[in-house]
């Protein structure tokens, strides 16, 4: 069987089979599976993973709801362009290695994105299922089971290309890297990741609790890069151990900055420096990455009974839940629009609200109240309505006059949107920024300076994962082509 119709091939025999074995009619009628999950109850007591995965009759039963339509919308919905199509019906004939070969095509972490991609506003919302009024295939849980099952069957996850003779070096290792990475090995150069922190992954690692994304899917993901020669270097920060006229010595033909937005906002209102009041990045990070869930760390984050945390995004409800397993007894968002208008993916909300976690929706922090010892020990709240939608189309909250609360709290966490660590663009000299911090690039994804690109979070302000991945791609092609003409 040649390599295209075991891997996906639209007119190859066995898709034209799998067509005419159940009628359409049939097939629609099925209900969309319902991903296995550890009971909220339990949950909070752990940090084990919630969502289970599918079975694998689960998982061929949901494959075979898919249409294989003649003009898949889904994939014009994926920002890294998987073949959607192809690795499903893979999975329903019993193919784990082929509907893993689709994915790896053109994704460096389907076990990742299968977990923490907002599908419901991409592909699935991209679904031909949503016309006919019926809930879409489930694409995210449909990936992450092609890759669990073959990271359990050891199928390989990458294999040394040929070298091309040119090497490049990456700044950070979040989802933007790693993708760029992968797409520039398989191409035949030689990569080098350097990352700040002690452990690579970005966002991967530091922000997502492992009860959404354990490390060792990660972890899984990146020995797939190793095996195809990415080389990853940790405790190195690009513009201060390790200077970019360096990387110039070192003979790195290109160089991608992918250093993410890995800086705090707050508010600037009174008390944001109470002891007690931390953004959600350091919260995560320290409990993530630094241990300060165990007894006798070194850098433990407080004991808190009341737990508030602020804002309506991912960031904020992965906040939140941590909270809930750090032993509060109340935690709860407050968030200054309605709950339609949070960001956060809808299963995040979900799994919160299944864990206990309340919300305070159309309220808006205006200060924090400290005892005489500086400890955060109360929050005012303004409540709020929503007017007129803004410019990002969501309806813009306005303060109720005179309706403020007073509401008790031992520890704030302030997660309301993240800008680029200027590091990076301060340390290069004529590397051009935009107004916002980010840097700025052309729709190749090229900076300022020749042959140094861009993308992900330092790129956009704080995205997606797989919009950050989707960059990689696109940079990697874009530097790629310039280097090899
Ligand atoms: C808590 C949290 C939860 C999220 N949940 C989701 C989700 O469920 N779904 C989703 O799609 N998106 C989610 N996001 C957003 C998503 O993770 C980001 O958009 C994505 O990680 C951006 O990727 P990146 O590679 O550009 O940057 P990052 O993942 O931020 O990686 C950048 C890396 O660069 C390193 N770095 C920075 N400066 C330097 C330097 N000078 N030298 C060397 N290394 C450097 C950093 O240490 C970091 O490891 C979440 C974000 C957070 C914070």
């Amino acid at each position: 069987m040649e390599q295209n119709d075991t891997v996906g091939g639209r007119d190859s025999a066995w898709r034209e089979q799998l067509r005419g074995a159940m009628p359409a009619k049939e097939r629609t009628a099925i209900p969309r599976v319902e991903m296995p999950q550890l009971d909220g109850a339990y949950r909070v007591t752990c940090n084990e993973e919630v969502n289970q995965g599918l079975r694998p009759e689960m998982a061929v039963t949901e494959a075979s709801r898919c249409l294989d339509c003649p003009n898949p919308t889904c994939v014009e919905g994926c920002p890294v362009g998987i073949d959607i199509p192809g690795f499903i019906k893979n999975i329903q004939r019993g193919n784990i290695a082929g509907a893993y070969a689709v994915l790896r095509r053109t994704s460096a972490l389907p076990a990742v994105c299968g977990r923490v991609c907002p599908q419901e506003r991409q592909c699935e919302s991209r679904c031909i299922y949503n016309k006919m009024k019926k809930a879409p295939v489930a694409i995210g849980y449909l990936e992450r089971f092609a890759a669990d099952s073959a990271r359990e069957a050891g199928v390989p996850a990458g294999e040394m290309p040929q070298s091309n003779g040119k090497k490049v070096a990456v700044v950070g290792s979040g989802p933007c890297a790693l993708s760029f990475a992968g797409d520039m090995a398989a191409r035949g150069f030689e990569v080098d990741v350097f990352e700040a922190l002690h452990e690579i992954g970005g966002v991967l690692k530091y922000g997502i609790p492992e009860f959404r994304l354990p490390n060792s899917v990660v972890d899984a993901e990146l020995d797939g890069l190793r095996a195809a020669g990415v080389r990853f270097h940790t405790d190195t920060v690009v513009g201060k151990t390790l200077s970019y006229e360096r990387l110039l010595e070192m003979g790195f033909d290109g160089l991608f900055v992918a250093s993410g937005a890995g800086l705090p906002r707050f508010m600037g209102i009174p008390g944001e420096n109470l002891i007690g009041v931390m953004s959600s990045n350091e919260y995560l990070t320290r409990i993530n990455l630094m241990g300060a869930g165990r007894p006798g760390s070194d850098t433990p984050v407080p004991a808190a009974r009341r737990v508030a945390v602020v804002g309506g995004g991912n960031t904020a409800m992965d906040s939140v839940r941590t909270a809930r397993r750090m032993g509060a007894e109340k935690a709860f968002i407050v968030y200054r629009r309605g709950e339609e208008e949070m960001p956060a993916r809808v299963e995040e909300i979900h799994h919160a609200k299944e864990e206990g976690v309340e919300f305070m929706t159309l309220a808006n922090p205006v200060e924090y109240v400290g005892d005489k010892t500086g400890r955060v020990t109360a929050m005012r709240v303004q409540r709020m309505e929503l007017d007129e939608p803004d410019a990002s189309g969501r309806r813009s909250p306005v303060p109720v006059d005179g309706a403020i609360d007073t509401i008790e709290v031992d520890l704030v966490i302030v997660s309301v949107g993240v800008s680029p660590n200027p590091l990076v663009p301060d340390s290069i000299e004529g590397l051009e920024v935009t107004s916002r911090g980010t840097l700025a690039v052309d729709e190749n994804l090229r900076t300022s300076l020749p042959l140094v690109y861009a993308g992900g979070d330092i790129v956009r302000g704080g995205a997606t994962v797989i919009l950050a991945m989707g960059d990689g791609r696109k940079a990697a092609a874009s530097m790629a082509e310039s280097l090899l003409k």
